[in-house]
């Protein structure tokens, strides 16, 4: 039978409903440290992500469609946060690639500079995590970096970029190992977010 999560009568026998429940906690804490530096640059939260994202990730990933998987929200969504963006002149477009319908955008000098602004807002979060025992910490990180990978193997999260998808990530008996940087990946060294990932041809994304 499901459970009912939001219960609190069935948390109190339930540690999966509990994290569950305590997960959603940490999403409102996402949502309410974001707002507390649009309010400052006058920006929304997806706007800050995006530009965000984009000082961080390469040319392929910064247009609207991956934008709106990356993000979960609609191409509509993406392309009004985009067109005010460039309003401000936060951001140019690059319609250099080989189809002229399609840009990629690039940060302006303004964009980089808010960037510098607001990409510690999720700091007092990290500040909190880092007094964790080191131990702990490398549980905790291999518990929720396999469960990003299974969600997105189970069509619910829509993009990934762990190790564990990746077609350069092996398994050597209970050994990770990665054949791109040729060397053996111990819970620490897995990558959640790897600027040299290739998306396994067998893997869902
Ligand atoms: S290339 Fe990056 S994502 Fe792929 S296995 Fe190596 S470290 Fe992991």
């Amino acid at each position: 039978m499901e459970k009912k999560i939001f219960n609190p009568q069935v948390q109190e026998n339930d540690i999966p409903s509990k994290i569950v429940a305590g997960l959603e906690r940490i999403s409102e804490v996402f949502k309410v440290l974001l707002w507390e530096k649009a309010k400052i640059v006058g920006l929304s939260p997806i706007q800050i992500q995006i530009l965000i994202f984009i000082a961080y990730h390469k040319q392929e990933f910064c247009n609207v469609s991956h934008l709106a998987k990356e993000f979960n929200v609609t191409k509509p969504t993406v392309s009004d946060a985009v067109r005010i963006l460039n309003k401000k002149e936060m951001i140019r477009k690059d319609f250099s690639s080989s189809d002229s319908r399609r840009y990629s955008i690039r940060l302006s000098d303004l964009g980089k500079k808010i960037v510098s602004e607001t990409e510690d807002f999720a700091d007092p979060l990290r500040n909190q995590i880092k007094n964790v025992k080191q131990a702990d910490l490398e549980s905790l990180y291999a518990t929720l970096s396999t469960l990003i990978y299974q969600l997105n193997q189970n069509g619910i999260l829509t993009v990934q970029r762990t190790c564990y998808g990746c077609k350069f990530f092996d398994k050597v008996g209970n050994k990770s190992y990665c054949n791109l940087l040729e060397k053996e990946l111990f819970t620490a060294d897995i990558r959640l977010d790897c600027l040299e990932f290739e998306e396994k041809t067998t893997a869902k994304n």
